[in-house]
């Protein structure tokens, strides 16, 4: 995609900059754009550019995808019916459930072409893209607030300076726009580490289900993987194979790859997920999970997605909550910039840190304590242990948590459980949502 931005020397401004033209940024700068807010999306990349995922969408983030307009009928969209999870020699397909404002499908598409879309879809909406636009640092007043970031433009690299009075951090695990503003990680939190692989396999390729895997063990010691695998069918003759961990001190480091090369023995003989169909390298990267860097608002500067730690520490997704976050912070801004700057705009940007933990606060607390107490320890197979698999019921109340597919107004029973047991989570207080006298 051409950038509609000569990017040169002197200053360019906006009444918003967003950092990173990831599903969180995109969908930030779209719905600002929307919203009638002259925004100017940077990204350091060019599109398309390879992303290292699972490529995997639940009904929620289709939901997403729809709002933003996408157009989920053109080629290149894969459909997925639901989940198969394989544990312990069972395995049990959970279709994605028919009620509540979620569609009952699921998408999969590589973010080889996934992230361009988006990027073009806020273009469409009015938003100033600005390839190969590496931000270097924020600039800032004297106050300590940011008021712009400065920037590499282009091939040679031109030094550029980009200001507005708000700035949205959406650049990915990395957090260099948070870091250089303080913001740390919060070390308790979890953080995974996952890798993916493509392979060419005719055979899975239009698998209707998303499969997952609970039994893995670590190559090195044996114990259980402190995640799962995936194989995710893309539809183009490829799969998308991956798996994740957990660090956790009992285990040590968890040799990914090893694990995988492990785990694919375990396939049948005719099976093509094998190296001579191997479609690329290994790649992995991390995930920084339960909102574990804090406050996502301070000195005029909002975190959305991967530089927030928003990726869900129930399953690892993180496309649609930054797709979410990215929405949820662009009508902050918007709101903001409509009062006078000063204190009455400070109050409503400050709002994007309660709204984050209004919708996903409890539930990634719970996330938290779960990831830590079971995932990071013993992995998926105690959820998935004989009992579950052969309940229907307990199946689908588990998998509706994991893939957090209860927030869309449904009264089914499963539903109900599943909310009724996040809402007994005590709210996160103000330390705990970062908001201490430090915070502000
Ligand atoms: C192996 C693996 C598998 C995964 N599988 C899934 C899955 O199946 N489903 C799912 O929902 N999630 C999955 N995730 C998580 C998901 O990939 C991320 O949560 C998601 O990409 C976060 O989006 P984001 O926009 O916050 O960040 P990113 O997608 O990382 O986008 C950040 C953007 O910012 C740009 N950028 C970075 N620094 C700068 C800078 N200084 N200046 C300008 N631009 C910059 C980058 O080039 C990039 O385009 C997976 C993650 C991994 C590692």
């Amino acid at each position: 995609m051409e950038s509609d931005e000569e990017a040169g020397t002197g200053d360019h401004r906006a009444q918003a900059i967003v950092v990173g033209a990831g599903p969180a940024g995109s969908a930030a700068a779209l719905y600002l754009a929307r919203a009638g807010v002259d925004v100017l999306l940077l990204e350091k990349g060019t599109f398309p550019r390879d992303k290292v995922c699972g490529d995997g969408l639940t009904p929620r983030g289709v939901q997403q995808l729809v709002r933003m307009g996408v157009d989920i009928d053109a080629p290149g969209w894969t459909r997925t019916k639901g989940m198969r999870w394989v544990c312990g020699g069972r395995q049990v397909h959970i279709d994605w459930p028919r009620s509540g404002n979620h569609p009952d499908f699921g998408l999969t598409r590589s973010r080889h072409d996934f992230d361009d879309i988006l990027a073009r879809q806020a273009v469409a909406a009015g938003a100033r893209l600005c390839l190969e636009t590496k931000a270097t640092g924020p600039l800032t007043d004297r106050a300590g607030r940011i008021v712009g970031v400065s920037a590499l433009a282009g091939a040679d690299r031109r030094p550029v300076n980009f200001r507005a009075p708000v700035v949205i951090a959406a650049d990915g695990a990395s957090a260099r726009t948070a870091l250089a503003m303080g913001l740390e990680r919060d070390p308790g939190k979890p953080m995974a580490t996952a890798a993916r692989r493509y392979y060419r396999s005719e055979a899975r390729t239009n698998d209707p289900y998303l499969e997952l895997w609970a039994d893995l063990l670590c190559s090195r010691t044996g114990r259980d993987l402190p995640g799962y695998g995936w194989i995710f069918p893309l539809g183009d003759g490829r799969v998308n194979v991956g798996l994740g961990a957990l660090p956790h001190r009992g285990h040590g480091a968890v040799d990914l790859r090893a694990t995988m090369e492990q785990w694919l023995t375990r396939m049948p003989a005719h099976s093509e997920l094998r190296e001579e169909n191997a479609d690329s390298p290994l790649r992995s990267a991390a995930l920084p999970m339960g909102f574990n860097r804090r406050p996502q608002y301070r000195r005029g500067l909002l975190l959305v997605g991967d530089s927030g730690g928003m990726v869900s520490p129930w399953s690892g997704e993180g496309i649609v909550q930054a797709m979410e976050a990215g929405e949820v912070a662009a009508e902050t801004v918007a709101l903001a910039l409509h009062r006078p700057t000063g204190l009455g705009r400070e109050q409503v940007l400050h709002q994007y840190v309660s709204e984050v933990n209004r919708r996903w606060g409890r539930y990634y607390r719970l996330g938290n304590t779960v990831a830590d107490l079971v995932f990071a320890r013993y992995g998926y197979r105690p959820l998935l242990n004989r009992r579950v698999m052969a309940s229907p019921a307990l199946v689908h109340t588990l998998a509706r948590l994991l893939t957090h597919g209860t927030d869309a107004p449904s009264d089914d029973l499963i539903d109900t459980v599943v909310r009724g047991l996040v809402r007994m989570v005590p709210a996160p207080s103000r330390r705990a949502r970062g908001l201490g006298a430090r915070g502000r």
